[in-house]
């Protein structure tokens, strides 16, 4: 495989994420591209970057040009930074594997299929994932494709953490929890074994916060439990969705204020969270920048809500022994980390501030009885590392 690269999508409803790594001899991956092209149906925008960030490439399309047309223009401008190198393999984040694909799994035509039929589980995001594939498929045959699931980490999950109290016949038909954003959980997993081994032996909560979020309880670098559940809707209050709610407000909202079901889920997933108590921005940066008191609110809120559900998570592994803050707020959001520190004050989390300020690494006070990380994520990588052991069986 060294002198091959890799390829790893992301691919969702207006945006495809790409990240494309070389092959090197000891079978190692190192980060050769990466970028995006966001804006798909509306004012389509290719930003690709080298590792060090500058622009390697940026162009603008008409509104009308198709995801196929753009993903075409995204592996031709791929094919001319292989470097000589060959295409060795294709990866996809697929939203939902749900009770048979715990593993990334090499995609056929049975198993594009077996991912269609879990569409219902996740319309908003599985047909996005599939249709690369798909597209793909046709026009390159012979490049193997490779899908990596974001539920597949939270296979380990006792029942107790999967269950809903709902009919015995509605568990066995597949209404469960699953949990998601399993690639970035198990990428932190395997950096804290390198980072702190006796830490990543205990019991961990991983703190996924960008514009989804969601909180991981490990156990020796196991999920056993998740506050994300039968969709990314559950949980935590996010950029645009509500996290946990009480179902009764949905039956409310139906039944007394004559809301659709398509009605309903457009709330719950593009106009809740950090936008819909602020009224001003599902962004981080912007609410902490503002001086208005529904900003403040909002955020608030969104700290509350991860302390409760820490709370929660806590219980599950019987006790603490460290927190790991990641993705877009928790590894930049130096304010949001120290008031969520704040709450979890009762459960022995000391942070030290001044590396809070710094936030990377170790956070937490020397004399802290939980050990605080910031841990950068790496969908994408996990993405290609998989990919790569995947073809090598
Ligand atoms: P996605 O889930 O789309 O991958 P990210 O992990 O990139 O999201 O996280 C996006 C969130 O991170 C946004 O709310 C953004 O405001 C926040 N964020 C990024 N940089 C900062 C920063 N320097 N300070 C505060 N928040 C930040």
């Amino acid at each position: 495989m060294a002198h091959d690269a890799v390829l790893a999508l992301n691919a969702g409803s207006s945006s495809v994420k790409f990240a494309l790594f070389a092959v090197a001899a000891g079978e190692g991956l190192t980060r050769v591209a990466h970028g995006q092209i966001e804006g798909i149906g509306s004012a389509p925008h290719l930003l690709a970057r080298d590792p060090a960030g500058g622009v390697l490439e940026e162009r603008r399309f008409a509104a009308a040009a198709t995801h196929e047309d753009l993903l075409g223009i995204l592996i031709d401008f791929v094919t001319g930074h292989l470097g000589g190198r060959a295409l060795a393999a294709i990866g996809h984040r697929v939203v939902h594997g749900g009770t048979r694909f715990h593993r990334p799994e090499r995609v056929t035509a049975e198993v594009l299929e077996a991912l269609d039929a879990l569409a219902p589980l996740a319309p908003l995001h599985q047909p996005h994932n599939l249709a690369p594939i798909r597209a793909i498929a046709a026009t390159r045959p012979a490049v193997p494709q490779v899908a990596c699931f974001d539920t597949g980490f939270h296979h380990t999950m006792p029942a107790l953490a999967t269950s809903f109290a709902l009919p015995h016949a509605m568990t066995e038909a597949g209404i469960r929890r699953y949990g998601f954003h399993g690639l970035s959980y198990e990428f932190i997993a395997r950096r804290l074994r390198v980072l702190a081994p006796r830490l990543a032996a205990g019991r961990v909560i991983v703190a996924h916060l960008g514009n989804g979020a969601s909180l991981c309880a490990m156990a020796g670098g196991r999920s056993v439990d998740t506050t994300m559940g039968f969709t990314a809707l559950d949980g935590l209050m996010m950029g645009t969705r509500s996290g946990s709610l009480d179902p009764g407000v949905v039956l409310h909202l139906i039944a007394q204020r004559g809301m659709t079901a398509a009605a309903v889920e457009d709330l719950l997933y593009h106009r809740c969270g950090l936008l819909g108590v602020s009224g001003i921005s599902n962004d981080m940066r912007t609410l902490l920048d503002s001086d208005d008191p529904l900003a403040a609110a909002a955020v608030d809120l969104f700290v509350f809500r991860i302390g409760r559900e820490a709370g929660a998570l806590a219980s599950s592994l019987g006790g603490l022994d460290g927190f790991v803050f990641t993705a877009g707020i928790g590894e930049h959001a130096a304010p949001v980390r120290a008031a969520v520190c704040a709450r979890l004050g009762w459960l022995g989390v000391r942070l030290d501030p001044a590396a809070n300020a710094r936030g990377e690494g170790l956070i937490s006070a020397a004399d802290s009885p939980v050990a605080v990380w910031v841990v950068p994520t790496d969908e994408e990588a996990m993405i290609a590392r998989h990919t790569l052991e995947t073809l090598q069986g």
